[in-house]
């Protein structure tokens, strides 16, 4: 058996198969990946933050799985159309592929495995990326936390320490302080980040993690892509004025319109959870002239979308989905 059919195999007889039984309902699916990488064993990571990564092995099994077993892929222009229109009696099911943030690795890995099988793609864009205006804070807090032995810091006159000697240790604190950054008030943010971050020298260039506005550009002009809007700063939009929840919206929108000469007509919630977007911030997001928007409620698209096109449930697909598989067998 080569080495593709030996990852197919894997793959239909385990858990991935399992992750495409919510495909065996409804007209379609609409996919939510965040990085692509090349290699999920080259490194420790933290698992909360490593999950978000799907490696391109796995990434190209599973589009050769679908292929196999009949599924027609769709731009999210297509599958505005179906929802509207009807969908057809040909009784295929449908896949949707989106990544979320603008991560460069979109462009660099997935782009060029799923352009090999002409599938469509959307990259969902938060604007603050590629304009620069970032903290990838959660990288930073993987790094500091993986080289070190303890994590000390004060914030708001109260001191913070956490243990980070053993990765369960490490994966405890990560997971403690993304909670109390998450949980900050956004104008309290700069200040917790420099409590936190200040004191330790990060030697990366977090950057380089993001696609650049002549990157989106240069994607765009394949028809295949479709760049949707993911805000301007990835906030938790449900915690938000009126005014600051209309700046996210429109903002990112003509941001990238102005930059790319196109229409943007999709839009994801960041995080997309049911605590971070509501019935609010669907109505902003369709008084915003969007076509659609999608969340991260788990969910696959029947008909009755045509009713609910702001609040669209896409299943995410995360590193935990695959990582049963050892990867050093491949
Ligand atoms: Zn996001």
């Amino acid at each position: 058996m080569d080495y593709k059919n030996k990852i197919i195999s894997v793959c239909k007889f385990t858990k991935i198969h399992k992750l495409l039984k919510p495909f065996l309902a409804g007209k379609g699916t609409i996919l939510a990946f965040h990085r692509i990488s090349l290699n999920k064993c080259e490194k420790q990571r933290i698992p909360t933050c490593a999950k978000l990564e799907v490696s391109t092995d796995l990434l190209e099994s599973m589009i050769q799985y679908l292929i196999q077993s009949g599924y027609q892929f769709l731009s999210l222009d297509e599958v505005y159309d179906r929802v509207v229109n009807g969908f057809e009696s040909s009784g295929k099911r449908f896949v949707s592929f989106t990544f979320d943030d603008g991560y460069l690795d979109n462009y660099t890995l997935a782009y060029p495995i799923l352009k090999r099988y002409k599938i469509p793609m959307t990259i969902y864009l938060t604007t603050s990326f590629p304009d620069r205006e970032t903290t990838l804070w959660w990288y930073k807090l993987e790094d500091m936390i993986l080289n070190s032995g303890t994590i000390e810091f004060e914030y708001n006159k109260r001191g913070y320490a956490f243990h980070a000697g053993t990765l369960k240790e490490k994966e405890i604190s990560y997971n403690d302080i993304h909670k109390l950054i998450f949980n900050t008030p956004q104008e309290e943010l700069e200040n917790l980040y420099a409590c936190v971050f200040d004191n330790y020298e990060f030697k990366r260039d977090y950057m380089s993690l993001l696609m650049s506005w002549e990157d989106v550009k240069n994607i765009s002009f394949d028809p295949l892509v479709t760049i949707g809007a993911h805000s301007v700063n990835h906030y938790n939009l449900r915690k938000l004025t009126p005014s600051d929840l209309e700046y996210e919206l429109r903002t990112s929108k003509e941001r990238i319109e102005e930059k790319i000469g196109r229409n943007v007509d999709h839009f994801a919630y960041p995080f997309g959870s049911k605590s971070t977007a509501g019935r609010r911030e669907f109505e902003a997001a369709a008084s915003t002239s969007f076509k659609m928007a999608t969340t991260t409620r788990g969910g696959n698209i029947f008909p009755r979308h045509k009713e609910h096109l702001y609040c669209l449930p896409r299943i995410s697909v995360t590193w935990e989905d695959f990582h049963y598989i050892d990867c050093d067998k491949f």
